[in-house]
């Protein structure tokens, strides 16, 4: 990886270097393109203060952990790196609860959950070793715009304006997307009028490597296993209340989050910094654009109820290389060809929707107080938990197992010798 601009148009130019952006690049390093990577914040080692590699934790789903193997950066975030072997879901004042367990679907684990900022150094300690990628940050994208067979990226680095041609380029600058947005390619977004607010815990009793997702009236929480016996959660209120709680001291905060979640993990000791995020739902009418592709948030974004925004987004990643890769192996040199692209684009159109309406629902379904919601969901915990052909669906989802898989996702490099 070196930091100098070059006067030759490059293959790619990816605007975003967070999750989605560092992943693409280093998956499209093997087969030998030349690649500009252009990052708003230039990630510092051991901080949280990234926007993507902040101090969130991460649900990675089974088939996210090979890609993650596949692109030789696994080694670098295992250690941190906790199994779920079991997700215990319930709702706070009902009867019925549903488990879905690794072993009973045959799994090692369900997934793996670690923090941001250790996945964030994984990536960007890969690229290191990927001569082909040029990172240009701290460098802003503002848009971009056609010349001739290229797309010239635009850029602000120190005050001035860069000009990046390159035959594709591709949006990955999360869900304020400047690069979609000024191509022309317009998002819906739906506010849930839901703020999630993030924590580490420290609990009495080890979580033995179970996720709990409990429903409660004013809003869903996670809490996910990490190392050290630590838990994060993910704690959803209506923003206002989200404000009241973020105001509280530590101890008055532990109160009311176990009064809500309950003694599962017994006493909750301590709690570390919390920060919060505004939730919404967010997707692209279209995938592509001439000689323009968009993954990850910058393509959809949603609520983080069942885990599936990043492992989405990783797989747009995934297809975009895996479609690029076949091209070039059938004797497409041109990344950003229309074929190429229109396949990327019907690919993932597929995988978005099953994904967004999944997630949707469950936010909705959940977050209704009406009767028959609440009726259907608690015969649903009930049921589900009795019904093995729904959990094995459920856990197949979770490991990122369903609809068309990408390569890499399944463990198969995209060229031989790799
Ligand atoms: C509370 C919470 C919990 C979540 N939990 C999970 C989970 O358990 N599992 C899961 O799969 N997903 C989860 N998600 C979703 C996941 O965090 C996102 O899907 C993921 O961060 C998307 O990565 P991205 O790289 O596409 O976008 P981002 O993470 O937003 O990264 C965008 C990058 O682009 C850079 N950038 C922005 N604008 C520009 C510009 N103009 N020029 C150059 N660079 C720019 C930014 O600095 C950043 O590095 C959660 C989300 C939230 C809010």
């Amino acid at each position: 990886m070196n930091s100098t601009l070059s006067a030759q148009p490059y293959d790619l130019a990816i605007a975003g270097g967070g999750l989605v952006g560092a992943s693409l690049a280093l998956a499209l390093a093997p087969l030998g393109l030349r690649i500009a990577l252009v990052e708003g914040v230039a990630p510092v080692a051991g901080s949280g203060e990234h926007p993507s590699f902040d101090e969130r934790t991460t649900a990675l789903a089974n088939g996210t952990v090979r890609v993650f193997r596949s692109l030789d950066v696994w080694r670098h975030m295992e250690r941190e790196a906790m199994p779920i072997r079991r997700i215990h879901v319930s709702e706070q004042g009902r009867f019925g609860t549903a488990r879905i367990d690794a072993a009973e679907q045959g799994l090692e684990a369900l997934g793996y959950v670690l923090p941001n900022r250790v996945i964030g150094a994984g990536l960007w300690e890969g690229l290191r070793a990927c001569p082909g990628v040029e990172l240009i940050a701290p460098a802003r994208a503002v848009g971009s715009e056609l010349a001739g067979d290229l797309r010239v990226l635009v850029v602000e680095r120190d005050g001035a304006e860069q000009r990046i041609a390159a035959r594709l380029v591709v949006a990955a600058d999360g869900a304020r997307s400047l690069v979609r947005e000024q191509a022309g390619i317009e998002s819906d977004h739906w506010a849930y009028g839901q703020t999630a607010i993030i924590a580490t815990i420290t609990t009495q009793r080890f979580h033995a490597h179970v996720a709990y997702e409990r429903f409660t009236p004013e809003g869903p929480i996670a809490v996910l296993p990490l190392a050290e016996g630590r838990s994060g959660i993910v704690w959803t209120r209506r923003p206002e209340e989200a404000e009241r709680l973020l105001a509280l001291g530590d101890e008055e905060f532990l109160a009311e989050f176990q009064r809500t979640f309950g003694f599962r993990l017994g006493r909750i000791l301590k709690v570390g910094a919390r920060h919060s995020y505004e939730l919404g739902l967010a997707r692209t009418a279209r995938h592509v654009a001439e000689r323009l592709a968009v993954v990850g948030n910058a393509a959809q974004s949603m609520h983080p109820i069942a885990g599936q925004g990043f492992n989405l987004g990783l797989r747009d990643a995934a297809s975009l290389a895996e479609v690029i890769a076949d091209a070039s192996a059938a004797g497409q040199r041109d990344p950003g060809a229309r074929e190429t692209l229109a396949a990327y684009a019907k690919w993932r159109e597929e995988d978005q929707g099953r994904i967004v309406a999944f997630t949707d629902g469950l936010v909705r379904l959940f977050g209704s107080p009406l009767g028959l919601a609440r009726g259907l969901r608690s015969a649903g915990l009930l049921a589900f938990d009795a019904f093995p052909p729904a959990k094995a669906a459920m856990a197949r989802l979770s490991v990122g197992a369903a609809g068309r898989v990408p390569r890499l996702a399944r463990g198969v490099p995209l060229v031989t010798g790799h």
